[in-house]
């Protein structure tokens, strides 16, 4: 079930690559697994799904703890600075990083566990109050004061598009994300790489797909829906 909607998705993400003349392999499927068992995980790793999105540090520590094969998890959500500890050395990348304040926190973290931490700045593309995240205009910025943190590396910016009715309503907060990953990559700021763009989800990842997404990260078209939490 799990397996065959899996199928279904990295059908149309090879679809909308396509379309936009993008090579498959520019883009990662990221399988949401929050509030989703163990047992559903694992139908996918019996498929060869390698990349999981989890939105809770402590979720995401349970989780790697009784999943031990190798996997690369990612953290999508909120982070506080006291739950570093439960992501640092377990995410392979963390997409949610929108203060100078949590980056000095997995600095710290990083240096104590003698590895290097790889993020992304969350950029509020829409303005939305309920939303964290940077402005457009500060991320620049928080990339080069992150870049200044030894064990941490920039490896680009995270959106969360507003919730639509049709996904063609996000495609201008999408482009918008690319021309400004573009625009930061051309400062060439040191230590500073802006490989991967995370955006689309369920909605609207195909859209994401086609103006640059170079990481989509789909929940409910995989695992169906979730129960309010
Ligand atoms: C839950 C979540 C997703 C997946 O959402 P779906 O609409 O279920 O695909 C993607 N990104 C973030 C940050 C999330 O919290």
């Amino acid at each position: 079930m799990v397996a065959e909607n899996y199928r279904e998705v990295e059908a149309r993400v090879a679809a909308a690559c396509k379309r936009s003349g993008r090579k498959r392999e520019d883009v990662t499927l990221i399988a949401v697994s929050k509030t989703k068992p163990v047992e559903m995980i694992r139908e996918l790793m019996a498929i060869g799904v390698k990349d999981f999105g989890e939105n809770k540090p402590q979720e995401l520590k349970t989780k790697t703890e009784e999943i031990t094969e190798p996997l690369r998890w990612h953290l999508i959500g909120n982070l506080q600075t006291n739950k570093v500890k439960y992501v640092v050395g377990r995410a392979c990348l963390i997409h949610s990083v929108s203060s100078l304040h949590l980056a000095e926190a997995l600095q710290k973290e990083a240096a104590k566990k003698d590895l290097v931490c790889r993020v992304l700045v969350e950029v509020n593309i829409a303005g939305e109050e309920t939303k964290s995240g940077v402005s457009p205009e500060e991320a620049a910025g928080l990339a080069r004061q992150i870049a200044a943190l030894p064990n941490l590396e920039v490896c680009g910016l995270m959106a969360i598009a507003p919730p639509v009715e049709s996904p063609e309503e996000n495609r201008g907060y999408f482009r918008s994300m690319r021309l400004l990953k573009e625009k930061i990559a051309s400062m060439g700021l040191d230590r500073v790489s802006m490989d991967e763009l995370s955006m689309g989800m369920t909605g609207d990842f195909e859209v994401a797909i086609e103006e640059g997404a170079t990481l989509v990260r789909v929940g409910t078209a995989i695992f169906g829906s979730r129960a309010a939490r």
